[in-house]
Parts: C-alpha cells; sequence; structure tokens
C-alpha cells in the first residue's frame, strides 16, 4: 500500500517509534529512523523488509538538527510523505519538585519537535496533495494523572496541535491525526514499573498489575503491533476522511 512512499518516525529506534516503523515498511514504506541508542540492529531489521532505510541522529529537542533531518530526508528520498511524531520522554514529580530543564525537554521532545518536523514536512506534502502526519500523543493527552504535569502539558497540546493542523490541511490530501495509547510495555514504561516496585518493596511483577490495574480497565497492554496496526490504517484510503481526531488505543482507560 505505501510502496515508493517514505515515512520518516522520530524516535524510532526503540519501543512504538521502532514498531509503528516496522508496520510501515511491512506496507512497502521507505523508512528514515532517529533515536538515540543503538541504531544498527533496528535498521538492519527494517531493510531486511526489502525497503530502503535511512537513519538520522537528531536531537529532538535542537530545532537547527530537526532541520537538518528534514533536510537530509529530502536529499535521500524526494520527501517524507508520511511523517509519525513519536519521540518522548516522561519525568515524575509533583509540580512544585519538578526540575525547570526537565519541564523544558519534556516540552521540546514531546511537542515542540512535532511543530518543528510537521511545519518542515508540509509544503512537500501539500505540493504531492499526499501526506499524513501522525502524532503519538497518549492518553494523557485526554485526560491527566498527578506527578506528570508536563508530560499531560505537551501531550494535551499535542492533541490540539493534531486538530490545527488537520483543519489547515482540510481540503488537501494531506491529513494529520493522534494515537493515544494507554500503558505500553516499552523502555519508558518499564522505568515507571521499576520505579515503583523499588519505592513500594513489592514484586516488579505486583509494580506491574498495579500500575495496569489503576488505569486500564481491560487489564493489558496496549502491544506496539497493535499501533503499527492503526497507523497503517490511518495512511490507507479508507482514513482519507479521518481528519484531527485523537484515537485511543488505552483498554478503556479514558472511557472511564
Ligand atoms: P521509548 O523510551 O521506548 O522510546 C522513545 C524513543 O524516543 C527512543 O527511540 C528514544 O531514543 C527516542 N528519544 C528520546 N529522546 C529523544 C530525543 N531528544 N531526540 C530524539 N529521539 C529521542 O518510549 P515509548 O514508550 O516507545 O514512547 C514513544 C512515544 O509513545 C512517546 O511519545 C510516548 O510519550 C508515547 N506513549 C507511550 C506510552 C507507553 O505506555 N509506553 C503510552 C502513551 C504514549
Amino acid at each position: 500500500m505505501l510502496k515508493g512512499k517514505t515515512a520518516l518516525v522520530t524516535g524510532s529506534t526503540s519501543g512504538i517509534g521502532l514498531g509503528i516503523a516496522k508496520a510501515l515498511a511491512q506496507q512497502g514504506a521507505n523508512i528514515v529512523l532517529n533515536g538515540f541508542g543503538d541504531s544498527e540492529q533496528p535498521r538492519a531489521e527494517i531493510a531486511s523488509m526489502g525497503v530502503k532505510v535511512e537513519y538520522h541522529g537528531a536531537d529532538m529537542s535542537k530545532p537547527d538538527q530537526i532541520a537538518d533531518m528534514m533536510k537530509f530526508a529530502a536529499s535521500k528520498f524526494d520527501r517524507v510523505d508520511v511523517l509519525v511524531n513519536n519521540a518522548g520522554i516522561q519525568h515524575v514529580a509533583n509540580v512544585e519538585d519538578f526540575p525547570p530543564e526537565r519541564w523544558d525537554a519534556v516540552i521540546a521532545i514531546n511537542l515542540t519537535s512535532a511543530f518543528h518536523t510537521t511545519r518542515l514536512a508540509i509544503p512537500a506534502m501539500r505540493q504531492a496533495n499526499w501526506g499524513r502526519v501522525i502524532n503519538i500523543a497518549s492518553a494523557h493527552g485526554l485526560v491527566a494523572s498527578a506527578q506528570k504535569s508536563a508530560y499531560v502539558a505537551a501531550k494535551h497540546g499535542i492533541v490540539g496541535f493534531t486538530k490545527t493542523v488537520a483543519l489547515e490541511t482540510a481540503t488537501t490530501g494531506v491529513t494529520c491525526n493522534a494515537i493515544c495509547p494507554g500503558w505500553v510495555l516499552t523502555p519508558l514504561v518499564q522505568k515507571q514499573i521499576d520505579d515503583r516496585a523499588a519505592r513500594e518493596g513489592i514484586a516488579v511483577a505486583q509494580a506491574q498489575k498495579e500500575l495496569l490495574g489503576e488505569k486500564q480497565p481491560s487489564l493489558q497492554f496496549t502491544t506496539v503491533d497493535q499501533l503499527g496496526g492503526l497507523a497503517v490504517f490511518l495512511c490507507s484510503p479508507a482514513a482519507d476522511q479521518v481528519r484531527g481526531v485523537a484515537w485511543q488505543v488505552d483498554g478503556g482507560w479514558t472511557a472511564q
């Protein structure tokens, strides 16, 4: 379905971003990976699916590096057809204890980076009259949890940003939507489970059970494959008129 198209997924060396990159590659899209840590393994995995794959290590908190990544993508492939704004970090603390530099980092990486990638990707999408911007928000884009002020602010922000871009592109073949996962067992969440186990002096398995029980009625993690499947749907012709949605994949979290 995406043969000949190019997808750039930020934060795709791990977790949800990597899962979505693989799902899009399975549909034939060439992939631009981004993120920290080992890029060789993800690169090899995606190349083995028979598509072209490039990697750019831009730090999503640095607008000049983001601009460089977007130029790099355009130089390797004609343009970015599918932009997945996924890179994200978390910091957990009460607002009065929240380190200002962690606030700035969460807002920069989880929200402002999507402004920069999107503003740079949209002109070529408009010209081609086809494009997909998919923002990985969160259940925290729709409801809050204590101790996550920066994350909740950034995720609510990206849901609003999604709606605005959807309106600005509404008469074109470019769509913009958000995906709002509940708990997904990735390194970002594993850290919260480990911290909880240490804080409460309980086993990691028990901490995992409590984490799910608190928020996610299905008591099951959302999987990266399920999120990849939704991203593929959003790229399909069936989703041509899906515009500005914030689509929960959260086991009932926000239905409560
Ligand atoms: P993860 O920690 O597994 O992956 C995060 C990715 O972002 C990694 O590739 C990392 O290298 C990259 N990254 C981090 N800081 C970066 C920076 N400054 N510049 C470039 N890349 C950077 O996390 P994940 O759980 O896969 O999260 C991915 C997205 O999904 C995030 O936006 C997160 O908020 C969102 N999300 C996750 C969950 C969950 O339960 N895991 C739930 C809802 C939403």
